[in-house]
């Protein structure tokens, strides 16, 4: 701890409760999720996530390209995703009720999600198509994981349902926090397109979650270096559900002092534990 925190502590410490400053938290900063996205219970998308992914699962068995358990690249992604899952709650509370589930499908896609309730696929043309390293894939699953602590599917669902049901209905729901409408299901999870801020967002938290769980976050410039190199081909599918901007890589650098004090530390602490380093 530097001599900054310690006074930053002290100081918090003796603030009135009612005034009390968050505590400053180490790591990239977020801001306050949206309150719309309150209208759409979380319970609800979490159910409807589960269906998708099943239904997702079903086909992808149909076709022979689900990776079966023993698999080894389905053993190395659910190796990555339990090393990140543990600091997912910092982010999100429900995430410690979350029924976590990791899938590889074999596809030429680019492409990789996280759906609410931490469904996570990942699709062999992102994987090994762009022959992602460990960290890389770390880098991958974290930016989608955050997607899914943020809550990004559940705010841009209610924002579009409010432009549908109009603007007189608003302050009855808003002011409720009643909604319980359904929405329309059929891959709609899958296909979301965020906004740039979420995905600036969704960078910098996956940044935050593969340095907590031992995965340099420098990956992420290379991960981004071959994403733009593939895109040269065929845009991947990854890239269309996610919008990129030329500075995407200066923003991961820009970044990048927030983390690496976390990774060097999980790494030096890893290796006082006798955990073998990759
Ligand atoms: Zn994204």
């Amino acid at each position: 701890m530097n001599r900054g925190t310690i006074i930053a502590l002290v100081v918090c410490s003796f603030l009135p409760l009612a005034h009390a400053a968050p505590e400053p938290r180490e790591g990239v900063k977020v801001g306050q999720p949206s309150a719309m996205r309150k209208l759409v219970p979380a319970e609800g998308l979490e159910r409807q996530a589960t269906q998708e992914f099943s239904q997702l699962k079903q086909q992808a068995a149909a076709k022979k390209a689900l990776a079966p358990d023993d698999h080894p690249q389905m053993r190395r992604l659910r190796q990555i995703a339990a090393r990140i899952i543990p600091h997912a709650a910092r982010f999100n509370a429900r995430a410690q009720q979350w029924q976590w589930e990791v899938v590889l499908i074999g596809a030429q896609q680019v492409n990789a999600f996280c759906m609410p309730g931490g469904k996570i696929a990942v699709f062999s043309g992102l994987l090994l198509g762009l022959q992602l390293t460990d960290d890389e894939a770390a880098v991958v699953m974290g930016h989608e994981i955050a997607h899914a602590l943020r809550e990004h599917a559940r705010e841009r669902i209610a924002k579009t349902e409010l432009t549908r049901l109009g603007a007189s209905l608003l302050s009855e729901f808003v002011g409720g926090g009643k909604y319980s409408g359904v929405f329309s299901a059929g891959g709609q999870l899958m296909t979301l397109k965020f906004s740039r801020d979420d995905e600036t967002e969704a960078d910098t938290v996956g940044l935050e979650l593969a340095a907590r769980a031992g995965y340099d976050p420098r990956a992420g410039v290379t991960l981004w270096k071959k994403m733009m190199s593939a895109n040269k081909g065929a845009p991947p599918q990854w890239l269309s559900t996610h919008p990129s901007g030329n500075n995407r890589i200066e923003e991961i650098e820009r970044h990048l002092p927030d983390v690496m004090p976390i990774y060097e530390r999980t790494k030096s602490q890893s290796r006082q534990d006798g955990v073998v380093q990759r």
